[in-house]
């Protein structure tokens, strides 16, 4: 019997982890993959305080080496349902289950994907999420960047140093994304904008052949493109969550208390409904929702210094 279960090890739910651990409380962390959620594929994090530069696979490392070393236990399993049970809760996973007087949700975010057929297929073989992490592999190629906001103009901008020849492909006329991107952007001298414009099919078997695009009079051009990177924003990752509210989008609905709808559910960092994502709010929230999981588990007592 766990006191707290922590689901997703990023920043918010290390961060829980870290709290919960010293409040004494038996704390696991399950995790569908890897620790350190979306900063590991960020390269270089200058918004953190006390770290001016630090890669996201850095602060990931640290702030898992914590949440260890303070007794957290990590399993490395999917949730899939977490089911009432009385005064406990069951959380099963693909591969077992556990049983918690608390559970905090902290999944994060997943990227948006473009539900294309052959999208999914060709994951690894030319079509990639996440420039930083794959970009290399594209060196003195042509590849296109799916989407408008400032994801994708920081994905073209990385990628444009890197490639032959870069097609930024946007669904508008113009760009969500900030206008300073856009003009370094138009400088760069390798970067071709297709606007108003949807890419309806990806081309290839064992490897990325071309994509189809086409504009707003239906005219179809194919692109010959080694890679395809898809930036067309991120989805809340928490499907398993079946009884919880949620808003429109979603994210799974808590004020600053972090509370949800269900008594001893609690849920932290991006996966919530909020204004900012950022890794610093994650962490935050990581410590609102621990405090207030230690305060139901004292029966409403915490001691707040
Ligand atoms: P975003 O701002 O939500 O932009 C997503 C883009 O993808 C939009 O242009 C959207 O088109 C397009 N899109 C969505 N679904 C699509 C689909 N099915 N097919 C084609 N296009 C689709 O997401 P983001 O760019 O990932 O940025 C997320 C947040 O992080 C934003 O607040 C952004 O400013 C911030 N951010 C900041 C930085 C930074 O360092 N300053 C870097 C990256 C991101 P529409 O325009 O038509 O909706």
């Amino acid at each position: 019997m766990y006191d707290i279960i922590i689901i997703g090890a990023g920043p918010a739910g290390l961060t829980a982890a870290i709290y919960a651990r010293r409040a004494n409380k038996k704390t696991l962390v399950l995790e569908a993959t890897t620790y350190g959620g979306q900063i590991i594929s960020t390269l270089d994090i200058e918004n953190y305080p006390a770290e001016p530069k630090i890669t996201g696979v850095e602060l990931a490392k640290k702030m898992y080496n914590q949440a260890k070393e303070l007794g957290a236990e990590i399993e490395f399993e999917k949730v899939i349902e977490i089911v009432e049970n009385g005064e406990t809760k069951i959380v099963r996973t693909e591969d077992d289950e556990y049983e918690t007087k608390a559970v905090i949700i902290a999944t994060g975010t997943e990227t948006r994907k473009l539900g294309l057929e052959n999208e999914a297929a060709l994951v690894g073989r030319g079509i990639s999420y996440c420039a930083t992490c794959d970009g290399n592999f594209y060196k003195g190629k042509t590849v296109a960047v799916a989407g408008g906001g400032s994801g994708a103009l920081y994905e073209a901008l990385y990628l444009s140093d890197i490639v032959e020849k870069l097609y930024l492909i946007h669904r508008r006329n113009e760009f969500r994304g900030e206008e300073a991107l856009v003009k370094s952007l138009e400088e760069k001298g390798n970067v071709e904008f297709i606007l108003g414009s949807n890419i309806i099919k990806i081309n290839g078997t064992e490897k990325l052949d071309s994509i189809e695009v086409s504009n707003e009079q239906g005219e179809v051009r194919t692109l010959a493109v080694d890679g395809l990177f898809v930036a067309i924003g991120r989805e809340p990752k928490n499907d398993f969550a079946k009884n919880i509210v949620k808003d429109d989008a979603g994210y799974i609905e808590a004020s600053e208390d972090c509370k949800t709808n269900i008594e001893g559910v609690f849920v932290a960092g991006d996966t919530r409904t909020k204004s900012t994502r950022q890794i610093v709010t994650a962490t935050a929230d990581g410590a609102v929702a621990a405090n207030a999981a230690i305060k139901y588990l004292n029966g409403g007592y915490y001691a707040t210094h």
